[in-house]
C-alpha cells in the first residue's frame, strides 16, 4: 500500500468510531474484510500462513488510533478515533511477520481506561492467548498517558510467559511522521518472537523494548518518552529486528496475581505530597470509599509532620494500607518493618495498581507490606 493510500485508509475512517467505554467483541467499523480463518475463540485472521506466528492485537484507543484535522497537531486531537482493523490495514507489512487478529476492547483515551477494562483484558488475554497453544503472543494498543499502569497490571495478571506487548504512539495517525505504524509493526514482531518469551509484559515504542514493570512516561510530548531511568531497556529494534541485551529475566520481587475469579478492583487513591498539605485530603479519601491510599511523597516518601500523624492514625485505627511512594520519578522508598508501607522502587501509579490487585485478593496489611518489601532495600 502506497503512502497516499495508507493515509486515505486512515483518514477515511477517522470519523467513524467515537470514544466509547463499551467492550466490543471485535471491530466492525471496517467493511469489505474477508477473513481467511476464524479460530475456536472466534478470533478472525485475514491470513493464516502456517510459517508465521499468530498474534492477537487488543485495541483500546489512544493516540495510536488518534485523528486530527491538522497534520502537524500533536496535542488537542481526538484519541481513540480509529478502529483496530483500520490500524491493521494501515500497516500491511505486519502480515510479513505474523498472522494477526484484531479485538476492539475499547476505543478511549487512556485516562478513561478503567479497572474493569483492565480486568476484562487480563481475562481475555489469559483465555485466548495463554490457554491457546496456537497463539504466540499479543499486542495491546493503548494511549500513552496511562500506558504504564495497564502495562504493570497485565505484567502482574497474565499467567503465561508468552510476550504481551503494550504499544502506543505520541503522534496521531494523521500526523506527518506518525510514529504509530512503525511502533505497531515492531510490537507485532516482538510479540511473535521466541526471544521475547518469559520476560513479563513488554512496552515497545520508539525502537526500544522495555520491561512493563518499571517503564514510565517521562516526557509529555516527545517520542522518546518511555524510559526506566535506573533499570534501562531490555533491548532495541533495528530494521524491524528485535535484539535483547540480556537473556530472559523477571524483575526482582515481582508479585504475580491470579485474577481468574476477581470481578472488581477496590478503590485506591493517590495523594501528592507538598508543603502545607492538609490531612483532610487523606480522611476524605477514606471516607469516600478508598480502601487503600498511595502517597506520592516528597523525596523518599516524606510528608509533613501533621500528615504523618494522620497516616499513623488511619493505620492504627482503621488498618487502611497506606503506601508511601515518591513524587521524584526515580529512586526508592526503603522498606520499613512497622508503621506505613513503603513502595520500594515502584512509582505512585504502579504502587496504586499493585495495592488494588492485592486488595482484590483480600490481602491484609502485613501481606501488603511484604509484597512491597520485595521491591525494596
Ligand atoms: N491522551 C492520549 C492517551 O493517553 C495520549 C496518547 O495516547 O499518547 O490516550
Amino acid at each position: 500500500m502506497g503512502l497516499q493510500v495508507r493515509f486515505l485508509a486512515v483518514a477515511a475512517l477517522a470519523t467513524i468510531s467515537q470514544a466509547s467505554p463499551l467492550l466490543l467483541s471485535r471491530d466492525d467499523s471496517s467493511s469489505n474484510i474477508t477473513y481467511a480463518f476464524t479460530n475456536p475463540n472466534g478470533l478472525n485472521f485475514t491470513q493464516m500462513n502456517p510459517s508465521l506466528p499468530n498474534v492477537t492485537i487488543f485495541a483500546t484507543g489512544g493516540t495510536i488510533a488518534g485523528s486530527a484535522d491538522d497534520n502537524t497537531a500533536t496535542t488537542g486531537y481526538q484519541a481513540g478515533a480509529l478502529g483496530i482493523q483500520t490500524l491493521i490495514d494501515a500497516v500491511p507489512e505486519m502480515l510479513d511477520v505474523a498472522n494477526v487478529a484484531g479485538v476492539q476492547i475499547a476505543n478511549v483515551g487512556s485516562p478513561d481506561v478503567s479497572s474493569s477494562i483492565l480486568l476484562e483484558m487480563a481475562h481475555r488475554l489469559n483465555k485466548v492467548v495463554c490457554d491457546d497453544p496456537s497463539m504466540a503472543g499479543a499486542v495491546v494498543t493503548h494511549g500513552t498517558d496511562t500506558l504504564e499502569e495497564t502495562a504493570f497490571f497485565l505484567d502482574a495478571t497474565v499467567t503465561c510467559g508468552k510476550p504481551i506487548v503494550i504499544v502506543g504512539a505520541m503522534r496521531p495517525a494523521t500526523a506527518i511522521s506518525a510514529d504509530g505504524p512503525y511502533n505497531l509493526l515492531q510490537s507485532v514482531t516482538v510479540a511473535g518472537s521466541k526471544e521475547a518469551k518469559n520476560r513479563g509484559a513488554l512496552v515497545v515504542m520508539n525502537d526500544r523494548i522495555a520491561s512493563a514493570y518499571y517503564v514510565s512516561k517521562t516526557n509529555a510530548n516527545t517520542m522518546d518518552t518511555f524510559r526506566a531511568v535506573e533499570m534501562g531497556y531490555l533491548g532495541a529494534i533495528v530494521s524491524n529486528m528485535p535484539y535483547f541485551f540480556y537473556p530472559p529475566v523477571l524483575p526482582t520481587g515481582k508479585t504475580a496475581v491470579d485474577v481468574t475469579n476477581v470481578t472488581s478492583i477496590p478503590r485506591v487513591d493517590i495523594l501528592y505530597s507538598y508543603q502545607d498539605m492538609t490531612n483532610d485530603t487523606l480522611f476524605d479519601a477514606v471516607e469516600n470509599g478508598a480502601k487503600g491510599v498511595v502517597i506520592a511523597g516528597s523525596g523518599a516518601g516524606s510528608v509533613n509532620s501533621a500528615f504523618s500523624s494522620a497516616i499513623a492514625e488511619l493505620i492504627t485505627e482503621e488498618s487502611i494500607p497506606i503506601v508511601r511512594s515518591t513524587r521524584t520519578g526515580n529512586g526508592e522508598v526503603p522498606y520499613s518493618e512497622s508503621g506505613d508501607i513503603s513502595s520500594g522502587f515502584l512509582n505512585p501509579a504502579k504502587s496504586r495498581i499493585l495495592l488494588g490487585l492485592l486488595l482484590s485478593k483480600g490481602k491484609g496489611f502485613e501481606d501488603i507490606r511484604e509484597a512491597f518489601g520485595k521491591v525494596a532495600v
